[in-house]
């Protein structure tokens, strides 16, 4: 152990806020230049490994195996050594040391919430917080929301389903600690999406966190009671869980209906604060908030670090959790960054197009890369491509066809509509689609995250 670890976490003063004029949470932070952050994430990054070798057998074992200590790692190029880890990986230690795995680094006394994925893959993986990871989250989030325009006189409306989901309590967490007024409705249970709209009418809140595809949803449902959905009050609207809000098409759509500006963040429940990721008022793309979450883009194929410019899957670690730190854990998501400076003044990299889909969501049709999120962009430059769409992948006499089904209240130009959408798929993917218009209110719908890829090739 070594004379850094007490200084690790960082403590912040948790009564702290800014004065609503000021730009910045924490201007030192999000204004430092790049090399001075460099040297405070490794700072953090030799105190939490410190930390996790002397409790996590987890890390230990992993690291043993690779021949490093902790105090091996005298630069971030040193941490390029560390080894990776998975969502399975964490999976299988939870099976084999029930609930939490030998990742634990507190003891089960100092848990004081749990949160957890939803299993749809598998066996669901439990997160522990302790207490003071959770003001730590709430620090992050507050400072966060900050930089795209949430202030104590805001009224947030979560309007996601409050239970495992962590996107739900990352959001209240940060509105109760940044001083605006919460209201936790929640979302999921039939009949809510009308609730939330007389409940919006009446109360006004002045700010929105879901789902991209919710908040549409929402739009089509007070249309449907002849409530105009910029009439709800909104002027911010702030998203995770779905490529969508960073995808300039749907972006535009969603900012257009209900008159707010359209905010992208988040990266994954393990890694909360998750809202690490993202955009500041200024719309540019996510920025990478480094000094709580230390992102590093690997090319999927070489697992080497990309540059800035190029294309990869972002790779997290938490620089401020204790309870179940997260150490080089692979998203597993497509992205783009750059350094290009932004007109805030922060100085974190960005990902300029939000993240672009899942390595494992890519499809491949035809030899080509296709990501469902690409498909998204161009259905949405047309207006009669306004509702739900689909996206299905089968193999006829041994060729992959891709048909691409949206719904569409124009039916009129449907022959029209379908030529274009089908020219501008093929100038975007590479590929040619078989387009499908479908009547209105046809398409499954969702609370969450949309399901909207039906790749029916192994089944054949
Ligand atoms: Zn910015």
């Amino acid at each position: 152990m070594t004379g850094r670890t007490a200084a690790w976490p960082p403590v912040y003063d948790r009564a702290y806020v800014p004065e609503a004029g000021e730009r910045y949470w924490n201007r030192a932070r999000e204004t430092m230049s790049p090399d001075e952050r460099d040297a405070l994430v490794l700072e953090n990054i030799q105190g939490l490994m410190h930390w996790a070798y002397a409790r996590a057998p987890f890390y230990r074992s992993r690291w043993q195996a690779a021949g490093l200590e902790p105090g091996d790692i005298r630069s971030l190029d040193d941490f390029a050594r560390v080894p990776t880890i998975t969502k399975a990986d964490l999976r299988a230690d939870q099976a084999a040391y029930p609930p939490f795995g030998s990742y634990l680094c507190v003891e089960p006394p100092d848990i004081v919430r749990v949160h957890g994925t939803s299993g749809t893959s598998g066996r669901p993986t439990a997160f522990a917080w302790s207490a003071d990871d959770y003001a730590t989250i709430s620090e992050a989030h507050a400072r966060i929301m900050w930089s795209f325009g949430v202030r104590p006189s805001d009224t947030v409306f979560v309007g996601s389903i409050l239970s495992l989901y962590v996107g739900s309590w990352g959001a209240l967490a940060g509105t109760e600690r940044l001083g605006a007024t919460a209201f936790p409705f929640g979302a999921g249970v039939p009949g809510q999406t009308l609730q939330a709209i007389g409940w919006m009418s009446q109360m006004q809140p002045t700010v929105f966190y879901g789902t991209p595809s919710y908040a549409l949803r929402l739009a089509e449902a007070a249309r449907g009671e002849g409530i105009d959905p910029r009439s709800l009050g909104l002027r911010i609207m702030f998203f995770s869980g779905e490529p969508g809000a960073g995808i300039p098409t749907t972006k535009a759509l969603i900012e257009e209906t209900f008159g707010v500006a359209c905010i992208d963040c988040g990266s994954m429940g393990e890694m909360t604060p998750w809202m690490h990721l993202a955009e500041c008022a200024e719309r540019t793309g996510m920025h990478l908030w480094q000094d709580i979450v230390y992102a590093e883009l690997l090319d999927p194929k070489t697992w080497q670090r990309v540059p800035y410019g190029g294309g990869g899957t972002p790779v997290y670690t938490h620089l401020e959790r204790r309870c179940q730190p997260m150490i080089r854990l692979v998203s597993g998501d497509y992205a783009e960054w750059t350094d290009a400076p932004c007109a805030c003044g922060r100085t974190y990299p960005r990902f300029p197009r939000g993240i672009a889909g899942r390595i494992d969501d890519m499809l491949t049709v035809r030899g080509e890369n296709v990501y469902p999120s690409a498909i998204e962009e161009v259905l949405r430059e047309f207006p009669s491509c306004d509702g739900e769409f689909e996206i299905v992948v089968t193999r006829e006499r041994h060729m992959d066809e891709l048909r691409v089904r949206f719904e569409s209240t124009h039916e009129n130009d449907s022959t029209d509509t379908i030529a274009r959408v089908g020219a501008a798929l093929k100038r975007k993917l590479g590929v040619r689609a078989q387009i499908e218009v479908c009547p209105p209110g046809s398409l499954l719908r969702t609370d969450l995250k949309s399901r909207r890829v039906r790749d029916e090739r192994s089944k054949q």
